[in-house]
């Protein structure tokens, strides 16, 4: 087995708040040269970005796991990863059913556009994608898990869009593969605040809005190969596979 870099929480063009220099080419290009060798693609309460990444990254040996950040109805930001088409296709689908109408004002909020791999623009969402859906943490980590996915609330130390923000700690019937931490945290203080957070596998990534900040911060993994069962494995460490560390300033 050896060691894996992986940012598991990168915005594309599609996110409304992320720079229109995140497209697929560039996206696969700053992983690429930064050394990480798996990225996880997680735009708000959207999967329709991440096809194009994963095939270039099939074609540049990055591993791309595809999903969302999912804002759930209590605004807690959560990381939902699927293993194939298939199952990110369904998970799309609930995310459609899901997410309230009201409509994206593009010079409010920003473009929310998906791009093919020579950045031609294939289709505008023109419902507001950062606003919270009618589901609840439960019912979403409840879906997630019925489609065999991973499940990781996002940036839990924040003071906006989080568990502690907006929970204030993290139900233990849950089905939850790791917890993720901000660049910011100072993890001592926080696991002593807030108990909880000890009870789970902790992961760090770059949350990039932009290309320079992919892999800034990441977590190291140690697996076999890079395939997503075996990153699931490693958040649970299950089977060898196991998180080595957080890295939050590299
Ligand atoms: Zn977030
Ligand atoms: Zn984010």
């Amino acid at each position: 087995m050896k060691e894996y870099r992986a940012d598991l929480h990168i915005h594309s063009v599609l996110s409304p708040c992320a720079s229109l220099d995140m497209s697929p080419d560039n996206i696969i290009k700053s992983a690429t040269e930064k050394g990480i060798d798996i990225i996880g693609i997680a735009d708000h309460n959207t999967t329709k970005q991440c096809g194009v990444i994963k095939q270039l990254g099939e074609e540049n040996d990055v591993l791309v796991l595809c999903g969302a950040e999912v804002n759930t109805k209590e605004e807690v930001h959560c990381l939902a990863f699927f293993e194939n088409d298939k199952l990110l296709n369904d998970f799309q689908i609930y995310l459609d059913q899901h997410l309230p109408v009201v409509k994206n004002k593009p010079e409010l909020f920003g473009d929310q556009i998906w791009v093919d791999k020579y950045n031609n623009i294939l289709g505008e969402e023109d419902r507001l994608l950062i606003i919270g859906l009618n589901q609840s943490i439960d019912q979403v980590a409840n879906k997630v898990e019925s489609l065999g996915g991973i499940f990781i609330p996002a940036h839990v130390d924040k003071s906006r869009f989080s568990v502690s923000s907006q929970l204030g700690f993290l139900a233990a019937d849950l089905n939850v593969s790791a917890v993720e931490v901000s660049r910011l945290v100072d993890m001592e203080q926080f696991s002593e605040k807030h108990k909880w957070v000890n009870d789970y596998s902790i992961v760090a990534n770059s949350d990039a809005h932009t290309p320079d900040q992919i892999g800034s911060v990441n977590t190291s993994l140690l697996l076999n190969e890079a395939t997503f069962n075996e990153v699931k494995e490693a958040l649970l460490g299950k089977n060898g596979r196991k998180i080595i560390n957080i890295n939050l300033y590299s």
